[in-house]
């Protein structure tokens, strides 16, 4: 799997509108500007996106599938670290925030940064909910429900497919 969480900031030659859709490669340079290499991720196309994932987390962060519950390998990852999105790299969830909500997804009672996550009203299934996406690459995390611990009360319920874990360092 290709990994972004490395890269260094970079700008478009072009403007963004120009090179959308070919690709993050094409007509790059260094730059200290970040919005712009936000910019190129969330340009990734479909194809590219497959070619970088595995199918079932394909499914999931670019299809808004939801894995099956009890099944995901970070479910019972106690370890101490951070929970990265699996599209990007981008640091999400801290395991200090890590909980077992018994519902058989990840669960989290607060996100690492609030605007790392867009927050979207979710009305399929017949259901009312908020869907929580990767606010750089647009991959599709999970939900966020109201019926999390204390001290916030909120539970985000993430697929342990669109996660990565970056163990940390106790050297
Ligand atoms: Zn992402």
């Amino acid at each position: 799997m290709t990994s972004f969480s490395s890269w260094t900031p970079i700008a478009i030659w072009a403007p963004a509108k120009a090179v959308s859709g070919i690709g993050p490669y094409l007509g790059v340079r260094r730059s200290n500007t970040p919005q712009f290499f936000y910019a190129m991720v969330m340009n990734r196309t479909d194809e590219e996106w497959k070619r970088q994932l595995d199918p079932q987390q394909y499914k999931v962060l670019r299809g808004k599938a939801t894995e099956p519950a009890f099944t995901g390998k970070l479910l019972h990852n106690k370890e101490k670290g951070v929970y990265v999105c699996a599209g990007c790299g981008t640091e999400l969830f801290s395991s200090d925030a890590k909980y077992d909500s018994g519902s058989g997804w990840p669960s989290f009672w607060t996100a690492l940064a609030k605007d790392k996550i867009t927050e979207i009203p979710d009305h399929t299934l017949g259901m009312e909910r908020i869907e929580i996406k990767c606010k750089n690459c647009g991959g599709h995390l999970g939900h966020l429900f109201d019926d999390g611990p204390q001290p916030t009360g909120m539970r985000y319920c993430v697929n342990s497919l669109s996660l990565g874990f970056k163990k940390k360092d106790t050297k």
